[in-house]
């Protein structure tokens, strides 16, 4: 039996926005996708080696799970992200990273390094999916559209099911038929996850900064656990955020930017529904020491609590948790004293 060719993707950054357009496209295509595996000391040593010493952590992250993939994969899927609603690009770190990963030194299988870039003329969907499909030697345009029009099927189910307040891991076992919407929110119920939901806290970064457990040192399920609802960007219709763009004297260049600081300012008009904001940035992010100080005084003039933590290499459980812990409990104290005022 002829062998299925297998392509890598990297668990990490675009990933996840990204993924079920990405898996099951290739997967319509007849072709098996095999991911990296979750973040972990190895992926990120591995990442910190061959990555040049002044990116930011997820680009070096990114590298290690590239890494975990080179003996894994025939291909490596590794577009170049340029675009995604049009107008912003992404980060320029984000638009040379193929060109890092092929020059890093380890020995990868070929990249898929086609350019998603949906700027410019009409079609830029369409011609990602025909150019990742002729790099790995899939000719027939009929199954390319038919793999095409299921991926954004399923990319459309995944942002629709992250509206309604799933995190990434959840959206996609929903999207992948692992669990169903009632399973999920009946764990939800259990949890104790909407025990107490008395106070809220909008929980602002990049998705690859804030879902990824071990860089973030968990940061999400924490507040969950201490009984907060977390609120991030995905849960924010793109059309509410997008009238922010005209708020701002100028927008940022750049795509997952402008989504934070679209939804900050938001949440900020929306005052009355959050109880403060926690920023998640990144060690060695040039665009996050703007955001996070765009966000911090817009917070300021609006008197609610603000707090920034910065995750680096060396970021660990405990010295996050206690900051978690503070200001949460701040923020309950609040409450109880305006209720008592
Ligand atoms: S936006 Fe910041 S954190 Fe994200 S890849 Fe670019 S430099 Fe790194």
């Amino acid at each position: 039996m002829k062998k299925k060719i297998l392509v890598g993707i990297p668990r990490s950054l675009a990933y996840y926005s990204f993924y079920p357009l990405w898996r099951v496209f290739i997967e319509k295509l007849g072709v098996q996708v095999v991911i990296s595996k979750a973040t972990n000391r190895k992926i990120l040593e591995d990442g910190i080696k061959e990555t040049v010493n002044d990116a930011c952590i997820p680009i070096k992250v990114y590298h290690g799970h590239v890494f975990d993939l080179a003996d894994k994969a025939d291909f490596i899927f590794s577009p170049r992200m340029v675009s995604a609603d049009g107008k912003a690009t992404f980060c320029p770190k984000f638009l040379g990273l193929p060109d890092m990963v092929k020059f890093s030194g380890v020995d990868l299988p070929p990249l898929i390094d086609t350019r998603y870039d949906l700027s410019g003329l009409p079609g830029g969907q369409l011609r990602f999916f025909f150019s990742v499909a002729h790099t790995i030697g899939i000719k027939n345009p009929f199954k390319v559209l038919y793999a095409a029009v299921c991926a954004l099927r399923a990319h459309k189910r995944y942002n629709k099911l992250q509206l309604q307040g799933f995190k990434p891991a959840d959206a996609l076992q929903v999207v992948f038929n692992q669990k169903t919407i009632t399973e999920l929110s009946k764990e939800k119920l259990t949890s104790g996850a909407s025990r107490a939901k008395k106070v809220v806290i909008a929980l602002l970064g990049y998705p690859y900064a804030i879902y990824d457990p071990y860089i973030s040192a968990g940061i999400y399920d924490k507040l969950v656990r201490l009984g907060v609802e977390v609120v991030t960007y995905e849960q924010i219709p793109l059309k509410e955020m997008r009238r922010f763009s005209k708020v701002l004297p100028q927008n940022f260049f750049w795509y997952y930017s402008n989504q934070v600081c679209w939804a900050g300012l938001y949440l900020l008009e929306q005052k009355k529904k959050i109880d403060g904001i926690i920023h998640v940035t990144a060690f060695g992010c040039g665009p996050d020491s703007m955001i996070d100080k765009t966000l911090e005084l817009e917070a300021k003039a609006a008197a609610l609590p603000f707090l920034s933590l910065t995750i680096d290499e060396h970021t660990g459980e405990g010295g996050v948790w206690t900051r978690l812990e503070a200001f949460v409990d701040m923020l309950w104290a609040k409450q109880v004293q305006n209720k008592v005022g």
